[in-house]
C-alpha cells in the first residue's frame, strides 16, 4: 500500500454510515472499503464494543481497516493489533465508582414511582446506564415510564442532582432512549479515538448523526476532523468516491 496518500484518513461511523441501523454490511460497502483502502488510510468508530462491530462488518474486521475504534476507541486496534484500552474501572477506581453507585441506588430507593423492577444499574466497560424504573422491565411498562417521565421528569430531575453531586469528577449524563441514562467521563464520545490519530492532519469523518445531541455530534464538531454528514451507506460511498476516489484515476 505504498501508494497511498500520506497523512489523511477517513474514519467511518458504523451504525448507520456504513450499515443501515443494527443490520450488517452489504457485500458491496464492503468492497467499497477494501477499493479505498487502496487509495488512502482508513478507520472505523463505533459506540459498540468489538463482538458487536464484528457482527456487523465481519469478523475480519480488525484486519480489514488500517484503525478499528471499538467503544469509541476505548479499545483500539491497528493493523490487526490492540494499541490501547481503557475503561470505567481503571479511570475512576473502585472507591470514586461504588460511591456513585451507592448513592445512585440509595436515589432509586427513595424514588416514588408507580412501578419498579430490577437492574437499575448496568454497569458496562465505558459508562454506567441508570434507570429509575430498571431494565428487565417489560416494553409495556417501558412505554408507560417513558410517558410518566415526560409527565413527571424523574429522569432530568435525577441527572441534575448526581451532576451536582458528583461535579468534582467531571463526567456526562446523557438521556437517550426511553427508561435510562448514560453517565461515563467527559470525553468519552468518538473524540476519544482522536488520541491515536497524530500522525494525520487531515481526518475526514463520516458520520449518520452529527445533529447536536447525536452521538457523532462531538467528532462531526471537533477541530481535529473534516466532518462530512451522510444519511446511509450508499450516500457515504457517494461521497467519499467524489473525495477520495475521482481524482486519482
Ligand atoms: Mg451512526
Amino acid at each position: 500500500m505504498a501508494a497511498r496518500k500520506a497523512g489523511l484518513i477517513a474514519l467511518f461511523d458504523v451504525d448507520g454510515t456504513l450499515t443501515a441501523p443494527r443490520k450488517g454490511a452489504t457485500p458491496q460497502i464492503l468492497e467499497f472499503m477494501r477499493k479505498l483502502r487502496k487509495v488512502i488510510t482508513v478507520g472505523v468508530v463505533g459506540g459498540s464494543d468489538l463482538v458487536k462491530i464484528s457482527e456487523q462488518l465481519g469478523s475480519s474486521v480488525i484486519d480489514d481497516y488500517d484503525y478499528v475504534f471499538s467503544e469509541n476507541g476505548l479499545v483500539a486496534h491497528k493493523d490487526g493489533k490492540l494499541i490501547g484500552t481503557q475503561s470505567l474501572k481503571t479511570f475512576l477506581g473502585e472507591e470514586k465508582l461504588k460511591e456513585i453507585i451507592n448513592f445512585t441506588l440509595h436515589y432509586i430507593a427513595d424514588l416514588d414511582i408507580p412501578i419498579k423492577r430490577g437492574t437499575f444499574i448496568e454497569f458496562r466497560s465505558g459508562m454506567l446506564n441508570v434507570s429509575p424504573i430498571g431494565r428487565n422491565c417489560s416494553q409495556e411498562e417501558r412505554d408507560e415510564f417513558e410517558k410518566y417521565d415526560k409527565i413527571h421528569n424523574i429522569r432530568p430531575k435525577m441527572v441534575s442532582v448526581l451532576r451536582e453531586k458528583f461535579a468534582h469528577l467531571n463526567l456526562t449524563f446523557s438521556i437517550g432512549g426511553q427508561i435510562s441514562f448514560d453517565v461515563f467521563p467527559q470525553g468519552w464520545d468518538k473524540t476519544y479515538c482522536l488520541r491515536y490519530l497524530d500522525d494525520f492532519p487531515e481526518i475526514h469523518f463520516f458520520g449518520d448523526k452529527t445533529y447536536k445531541g447525536g452521538n457523532d455530534h462531538e467528532i462531526y464538531e471537533s477541530e481535529r476532523t473534516v466532518g462530512h454528514t451522510v444519511t446511509s451507506p450508499d450516500d457515504t460511498v457517494e461521497q467519499c468516491t467524489a473525495l477520495f476516489l475521482a481524482k486519482s484515476s
